[in-house]
């Protein structure tokens, strides 16, 4: 029997449907500032990607620029502007900085009432003592997908695959609040697959094509993929979606899975910014 196909851009055209109708209510356009360092070209179709979806839900989008051999103060200047103008309600470094540039200074820098990404010191502090405030997009839209498709995660084993603060980490941190066992595994880990095969949840973001193949599942697991690569000119998961969907209970399609729901879910976090800011 094949997978269940987690429809996540189903689920994105709905949050995004509602925080549409929340941010007419509010009779203003709340505001977003990205900057971008350097001319990384990925980073660049993700701003595009985010415009277009501000756009849809009625939030302005202010696009920054520093040039590749911007220096720390450069950016620090930038950030400061923003944190002090009372018009922007949420700011993001697009990633990934110059490796001059030190991403976790460089992302501290940002006020944490403005962090749209979830991801100064204070917000993941905050998420990793089980008291979230603003919660990194990817990891929140994969746990609205589980929530979406009623996957009960108490007592379950989970693997994720990746520590990266944007994404492994603070997942790993979800769901252990939603009270599965979880193994954190990496580019160190030895013999993933005798990890994997014990999982009932598996949820991949290392960003390696064909990572995941069908005989490293326990049958009916439930498989997020969080990976975004490029093979032979297409986009692609971490999952060899073929062989895994014959014996996953359910899967993340890529594209149309976590993707739409990270920029949904990153929208509805400078709402949340807004809220905290300008209603409190
Ligand atoms: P993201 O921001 O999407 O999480 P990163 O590139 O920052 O992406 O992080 C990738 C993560 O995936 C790292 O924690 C790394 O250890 C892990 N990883 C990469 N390749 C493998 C692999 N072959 N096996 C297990 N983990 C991997």
């Amino acid at each position: 029997m094949s997978a269940i196909i987690l429809n996540g851009k189903k689920l994105a055209e709905k949050i995004k449907n509602e925080l549409a109708i929340k941010i007419k209510d509010l009779g203003i356009k709340p505001q977003l500032a990205v900057i971008r360092v350097g001319n990384d070209p990925a980073s660049k179709t993700y701003i595009r990607a985010k415009a277009t979806a501000c756009a849809e839900v009625g939030i302005k989008l202010r696009e920054e620029f520093l040039p590749e051999s911007a220096s720390f103060e450069e950016l620090q200047q930038k950030v400061g502007g923003l944190n002090k103008n009372l018009e922007i309600d949420g700011i993001i470094i697009q990633l990934p900085l110059p490796q001059h540039v030190d991403t976790i200074k460089a992302v501290n820098l940002i006020n944490s009432t403005k962090d749209a990404d979830g991801l100064t010191a204070y917000n993941q502090g905050y998420l990793y003592m089980g008291y979230p405030k603003i919660i990194p997009a990817t990891p929140l839209g994969a746990i609205k997908l589980l929530d979406e498709y009623k996957i009960n995660l108490d007592g379950k084993q989970a693997v994720v695959i990746g520590r990266s603060n944007l994404v492994g980490r603070p997942l790993a941190a979800l769901l252990e609040q939603r009270n599965s066992t979880v193994t954190v595994c990496h580019r160190h880990t030895i013999n993933l697959k005798e990890i994997t095969k014990q999982a009932d949840i598996i949820a991949s973001a290392a960003g390696k094509s064909n990572l995941i193949t069908g005989d490293m599942i326990k049958p009916r697991a439930v498989v997020l993929d969080i990976g975004i690569n490029h093979l032979d000119g297409k986009i692609c998961g971490d999952a060899d979606f073929e062989t895994v969907k014959e014996l996953a209970g359910a899967i993340s399609p890529v594209p149309g899975g976590i993707g739409p729901l990270t920029v949904a879910c990153l929208l509805e976090n400078l709402l949340t910014c807004y809220q905290q800011r300008r209603l409190k």
